[in-house]
């Protein structure tokens, strides 16, 4: 069965921090290493810790949290 993982869309992220919050698995970190457009490091899933909740997806106000399978 297709697991369930939430990615970022880097562009979209205002580093607003709600998905760092609400993650029970506390697999979202800023990337420190990158600067999107608006100037902001934008959230970044560790995707082997994810366990595809989808709470950061429901918390995102720019949409900018992707659930896709693998
Ligand atoms: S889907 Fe759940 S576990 Fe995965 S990054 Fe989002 S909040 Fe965290
Ligand atoms: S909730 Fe959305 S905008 Fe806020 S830090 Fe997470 S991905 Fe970025």
């Amino acid at each position: 069965m297709a697991n369930q993982k939430a990615k970022v869309l880097e562009e979209k992220c205002k580093a607003c921090g709600l998905c760092i919050h609400f993650c029970p698995a506390k697999c979202i970190a800023y990337n420190e290493k990158k600067f999107n457009s608006k100037g902001v490091h934008p959230a970044l899933v560790e995707k082997e810790k994810c366990i595809g909740c989808r709470q950061c997806y429901l918390v995102c106000p720019e949409i900018a949290i992707e659930i896709f399978e693998e």
